[in-house]
This record gives C-alpha cells, structure tokens and sequence, in this order.
C-alpha cells in the first residue's frame, strides 16, 4: 500500500498508546502504532495530540474588522446596531473580499475546517454578503470548507423585497436557508417569517439556520419561538435539519417551563449553536445588580440530550470587540461563562467545537478520526488532548482533505540554561555560529 500522507507518533487517545495515522486520496486510510507504509509525504508528531478540524457553525465575515470605522463611544447594543447600519449601507465588494480574507486566514491558521457563514440578505446591503462568499468558497476550497446562509437579518415580513431577494442568493448558490425570526413588529409576523423560512427550505431541500430568541427575557413571545420552531421541525420531516443561534431567552425560563421546550428541541433534532463573545458582550446590559451572563442554558440543554456547538460569531465589530476566529479560545471562555471545569466539561467544550459542531453544519458523515472518515485533522503543540483548552497550543499542522494547509513552527522565546531549541541549541555549527555572531 502507498499512501499520500503518514503522520508518525501521534496521541488520539491521552489513556492509550502513541499511534500512526495514514491518508489516502483525502481520507484517513489506517490507525495503529507502527505503520510500515510507503508514504509520499510524513509527519514526526513526536507525541503531540491531534484533533479533528476545528469547525465554526455560525460566523458573519462581511460584518468582520469594522472595529476601526466608526468606533464605538458607549458600547451599548442601541450604538452597535446604528453603527453597524451606517457600515452596511457602504459596503464595498473589494473592501467585504479583504477582511472576509483576512478572517478566513485567522481561522484556517487557527485550525478550522469548515465555516457556516451567515451573510446578511436585505435591502441595505443586498447580496454582496453572499456573492463575496461564494467567490471564497471557491477560492478557499482547499483550505475550509464554507457553507452559505441566506440571513434576512432585518427580517422578512417587515421588510418587503427580502425574501426575493433570498431566493435570489438561494439561486445562486447559497447552501442555507436562514432566519432572523424576533427581528419582525409581532408575534403573528414572527409566525410568518419562520412559515416563509421552512416554505422555502423545502423548496429549494436545503437545511434551515436561524438566529433565534436573542433575549434575557422570554416575556415577549417573538423572543420565545423555540418551541414552535421545533413543532413545525416535526411537522415538516425536518428533523436533523435545524440549527438555531443564540437562543439565550431559553436561560430565563424556570426548570418546569424549561422542560417541555427541551424535549421539543431534542424531539426535532435542533442543533442549538451558542455564541458566547457576543452573548456575554451583550446579554444583561440593563440589569443593575447581579447581570446575567445572557447565554443559553448549555448544561440543561446537553442534559436533556439536545446537540449543542458554539461559534465566534462575529469578529471585531460593535456587537462583538473582540475575536480571533479561534475555537479553542472561544471554548475557553465558554467554559468559564458555563462553569465548564472538570476534565469531562472541558472535553464536552472540545466536543461542540469538533463532532457537534460538525452535526449542526450537517457535515458529521464523513467526519472525525476514524478510519475511512475525510482527512481534516490538526496537530497540537502539546502532548494531550485534554490540554487544548487548557495551553490553547499552537496548531503545529493542519491536514486539510488529507493536504498540510498549515505548520506553525515552535520557537522558544525563553533562552535558559539547557535550552535545545533552532533559536538558541547547540547542536548545529549554524546555531553556534548564529550564537556567538550575537555574542560579538
Ligand atoms: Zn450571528
């Protein structure tokens, strides 16, 4: 057997043995510790820990790094959505292409595989959110995989001209169908716009992706639409098919109005997508005393057997400052904000950034370390799994369909004594050289 890739030495599992992981046209072809195999290409892991690609289900590029434009003097949500509106209104194609690019980058270095990106479809910006995306899912094919959301973000009943405007963008190529379904004047058009969303999922049999029930309260039922969500999942066969961001009025029910809600979503198999940057961010302004933490409720959710991922969201802008479209470093602070801490927790996190993740964007067939699953898999610069969390290692390398798309070499900024590193060792002539040229 010839095989296109082997990576030596390398921990899948921190309670077993070190193992060999061999690729063949994009897919992980064997397993086991001692591969004796013609390989084109080889990887030394040396015994760090590998993990599948990371995935993001929920991203907003067009709306990314416009931190420096009209920066915000409050920080209040009233002044993000104003200067957000103001920005929108002036995109410009090769403008949207950079800074898309330069967070594509962020994340592909970051070790992400794949993106569900949610363009905003509406009379402000039109379509250039989804045409500069299709163009990067095309530029970016051998890097991440990228998913395409139809996203009316300033809703579909109050705004006349947006669903055209969808199925245009769904004509053209976007993957998913989206949904913005509180963002309408009541609960009625609330109805109809979650009815318009599935109408046209069916229509075009694509999967549906909507921010939903982005609240501290659930007083206001257009804030309060998971359970009829999940009731017409069922109704419409869509079970699997569904995911839903945010979500966070969820967290102001009590337990017993809480439970039949869970069921309904678990029932329907939603994936529920929580976006922790932008929920801490915004979540709990007007409390005065004790503020929320604003996000959906993770523990019941899992508990109740509910698939549950998390995503950065947005990247530098008035709703979310900060951001460097790194899961791991999003999971970290999930975890405090969840009160994620034991060993167990921190390996549910890695799992909604990997194999949930990987659910919520339907792309779980074909993914994870397994053998015949496809080859997208990163390296940590750390010995065990259960450390990523934990050191947020450097992404030694990153296996993309089987191809290295990055390596992150180690460098060692702490010369002391011992130390063995290119920078500062001594075990080449170069390095002595380079040692004493400084010394001089
Ligand atoms: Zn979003």
């Amino acid at each position: 057997m010839k095989v296109d890739l082997l990576i030596r030495r390398v921990c899948v599992d921190d309670d077993r043995p070190l193992v060999d992981i061999a690729i063949r046209d994009g897919r992980i072809a064997a397993i086991e510790a001692g591969i004796e195999v013609d390989a084109a290409q080889e990887i030394d892991a040396a015994g760090r820990a590998v993990i599948p690609g990371l995935v993001e289900p929920h991203m907003h590029l067009e709306k990314a790094l416009l931190h420096r434009r009209l920066p915000p003097t409050q920080g209040t949500l009233e002044e993000a959505i104003r200067v957000t509106g103001i920005l929108k209104s002036r995109q410009e194609r090769h403008d949207v292409l950079e800074r898309s690019r330069t967070v594509l980058d962020m994340a592909v270095r970051n070790g992400t595989v794949a993106i569900r990106a949610h363009p905003d479809v509406d009379l402000i910006q039109g379509l250039i959110g989804v045409e500069t995306l299709l163009e990067l899912r095309e530029e970016y094919r051998d890097l991440l995989d990228i998913q395409v959301v139809a996203f009316p973000q300033e809703g579909i009943i109050k705004s006349p001209g947006t669903i055209a405007l969808m199925e245009e963008a769904m004509g053209i190529g976007a993957d998913v169908v989206g949904g913005c379904p509180y963002n309408e004047l009541n609960w009625d058009d609330t109805v109809r716009h979650i009815d318009a969303v599935f109408e046209m999922a069916q229509k075009h049999d694509a999967d549906i992706d909507m921010h939903a029930d982005f609240s501290d309260e659930a007083t206001d039922q257009r804030f309060a639409a998971a359970g009829y969500i999940a009731q017409k999942t069922i109704d419409s066969r869509f079970q699997g098919r569904v995911s839903l961001g945010h979500v966070t009025s969820l967290g102001a029910l009590d337990p017993e109005e809480l439970k039949p809600v869970l069921q309904l979503l678990r029932e329907a198999e939603i994936s529920i997508v929580t976006l922790p940057a932008t929920d801490l961010y915004l979540g709990g302004r007007n409390d005065q005393k004790n503020p929320r933490r604003g996000l959906t409720p993770v523990r019941a959710l899992q508990g109740a057997g509910v698939n549950v991922a998390y995503s950065s969201n947005n990247i530098r802008n008035a709703f979310t400052p900060f951001g460097n479209a790194d899961m791991l470093l999003i999971g970290n602070l999930l975890a405090h904000a969840i009160s994620y801490g034991t060993p167990e927790h921190q390996a549910a996190i890695l799992g909604m950034a990997t194999g949930n993740a990987a659910r919520a964007i339907g792309i779980d067939g074909s993914y994870g370390i397994a053998v015949g699953r496809q080859a997208d898999l990163v390296i940590l610069d750390t010995a065990r799994v259960a450390d990523a969390l934990l050191d947020i290692p450097a992404r030694s390398w990153v296996i993309k369909r089987g191809k290295i798309t990055v390596v992150t070499r180690h460098t060692c900024d702490i010369h002391r004594h011992g130390c063995k590193c290119p920078a500062h060792g001594e075990s080449t002539a170069e390095n002595k050289q380079g040692s004493s040229a400084a010394n001089a």
